[in-house]
């Protein structure tokens, strides 16, 4: 297997290549030129192992140039301690079909830790293999979560410098405070006056502008990309939807017709991996991609047509505000036949006129595989209070925005089998907002909202949130989009 670039298919590189780069250099993303298929023997013999074993038999097919030793000591590494459960991707079952994937069991309470726990090992690792012994810095452009997983994931990391932008605004209070009180001596933190997607473009336009690539060489150092743009997030992706699949098994689901998974969508890494997870034999009936009011991929899924030409709603799910998914290009070029011409000509309209819409066939191929739906903030809450009062199970805002899709979907097409609905974040990373569907009381601060929220539903609270109610913020600075790479560069102390 080698990965080759979405844009440009005769770039063809290593993982560790891959990896290290974080993006191609003509702006394409790395995609492997070949996929490994599981049978259902492999698939019984991953379900009676733990999550560690199940990490490293997928993961060893994509990490080509590294030894089984590496692949193991990477997974042990990130899955070992770091997770308040032994399984760092369990089920909550509701009712009889809806599997809640509860991916927030790590170090900052979003599933963004399950990836950006390996990502350093994985990034170091190839790094040394790769990058002759330069610096590797990461530049993160974060709508809340992200940005938090990968400085808890890269703090202290031997020969790495992490430096993340956030936009002022869009994250929640939580998340802000999360950031800008991160320990470590190789980090940076800072808000820009913008939107997510500004911060995704500035952040895109420095990976590849050739003279600051030229200037961080000369310093012996080198970009990369802790973005679900990276290769290295999407592969510990792929991983728990097959484990996902095996703890079904293991209860004694028959599963004979397959079973959907429903996926709260922004940048469409998260479903990206649910579709690679399909791809490799898992028994997945429809991909669901539930979106909140920035419904360009429910739009883009009925119609053929994206259009990020629309107003941008700051919503009680921000880590979902998102206009461009970076990583749908991964999916065109599937849905293309690996066309690298037609993905690159079909990102060049989306850079230069803000949309592109699909050929009819690949339309067909779109909804055939997908579903999309999308809900406001009012549905969102009523979700979390629905869902609280019949199975006493509390929801956050993003995961409550799947919940209300799948319940769109089964009442739409009647497709009532086996479901995975993949559960993002924490309730209490989104207090406010999760505490105003469960309750009339109110608190005035952020803590207040923690605590109250634990009394009034008598849920736990995660154990990195409390430690947060005596963090000060050590990062403040506020910078223009169009001064990033100063900060950037201020940052490294580059001249
Ligand atoms: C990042 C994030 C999402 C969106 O995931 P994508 O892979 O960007 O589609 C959804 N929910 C939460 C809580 C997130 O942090």
């Amino acid at each position: 297997m080698n990965y080759v670039s979405t844009r440009d298919k005769s770039v063809k590189v290593s993982a560790a290549t891959a990896i290290a780069r974080g993006i191609s250099v003509e702006g394409g993303l790395f995609v492997p030129d070949t996929f490994p298929k599981f049978n259902e023997k492999d698939f019984e013999n991953l379900s009676k192992l733990d999550y560690k074993a199940r990490a490293k038999f997928v993961l060893k097919h994509f990490l080509n140039d590294f030894t089984e030793q590496e692949v193991d000591y990477c997974v042990e590494g990130a899955y070992t301690g770091s997770f308040d459960n032994e399984q760092p991707a369990p089920i909550a079952l509701l009712g009889k079909n809806a599997n809640i994937l509860e991916l927030w069991h790590g170090p900052t309470c979003a599933f963004k830790d399950l990836a950006l726990q390996l990502l350093p090992y994985l990034l170091t690792t190839s790094a040394k293999k790769v990058a002759g012994g330069k610096k590797i810095v990461i530049l993160v452009a974060t709508s809340g979560d992200t940005g938090k997983a990968a400085l808890e994931g890269f703090k202290d990391v031997e020969d790495t410098e992490i430096l993340v932008f956030y936009p002022s605004e869009g994250v929640s209070p939580m998340q802000k405070l999360q950031m800008s009180s991160q320990k470590g001596d190789n980090v940076h933190v800072c808000a820009i006056v913008g939107n997510f997607d500004d911060a995704q473009t500035g952040v895109k336009k420095i990976f590849t502008n050739n003279e600051v690539k030229e200037k961080l060489a000369k310093n012996n150092m080198q970009f990369s990309s802790a973005n679900s743009i990276n290769w290295g997030r999407l592969a510990p992706q792929i991983v728990y939807y097959v484990s996902a699949y095996c703890d079904m098994l293991a209860r004694g689901e028959e599963l004979k017709d397959g079973f959907n998974i429903v996926v709260p969508t922004g940048n469409f890494g998260n479903i990206l991996a649910a579709y690679y997870a399909k791809k490799m034999g898992v028994p997945v009936n429809k991909l669901i991609c539930a979106s909140n009011a920035n419904n360009v991929l429910t739009d883009f899924i009925k119609t053929g047509v994206y259009n990020r030409n629309r107003d941008f709603y700051t919503t009680i799910s921000p880590s979902m505000d998102i206009l461009i998914s970076s990583n749908l290009e991964r999916m065109l070029f599937e849905l293309y036949d690996n066309d690298d011409k037609a993905v690159a000509a079909l990102q060049d309209s989306l850079s230069q006129n803000g949309e592109f819409k699909v050929t009819d066939e690949v339309k067909s191929a779109l909804s055939e595989l997908f579903w999309g739906g999308c809900c406001d903030d009012k549905a969102t809450v009523d979700t979390i209070e629905k869902y609280f009062k019949e199975y006493a199970y509390l929801a956050d805002t993003h995961t409550a925005v799947a919940l209300n899709v799948y319940e769109q979907y089964v009442k739409e097409t009647g497709d009532d089998r086996a479901t995975v609905i993949a559960s993002t974040a924490s309730p209490y990373k989104f207090a406010k907002s999760v505490l105003s569907a469960v309750t009339d009381e109110k608190s005035d601060s952020e803590f207040g909202e923690v605590k109250l929220l634990c009394e009034v539903t008598n849920t736990e609270i995660p154990e990195p949130i409390a430690a947060l109610e005596n963090a000060t913020a050590r990062f403040t600075d506020i910078c223009e989009k169009e001064n990033m790479l100063e900060a950037v560069y201020n940052s490294l102390n580059i001249k």
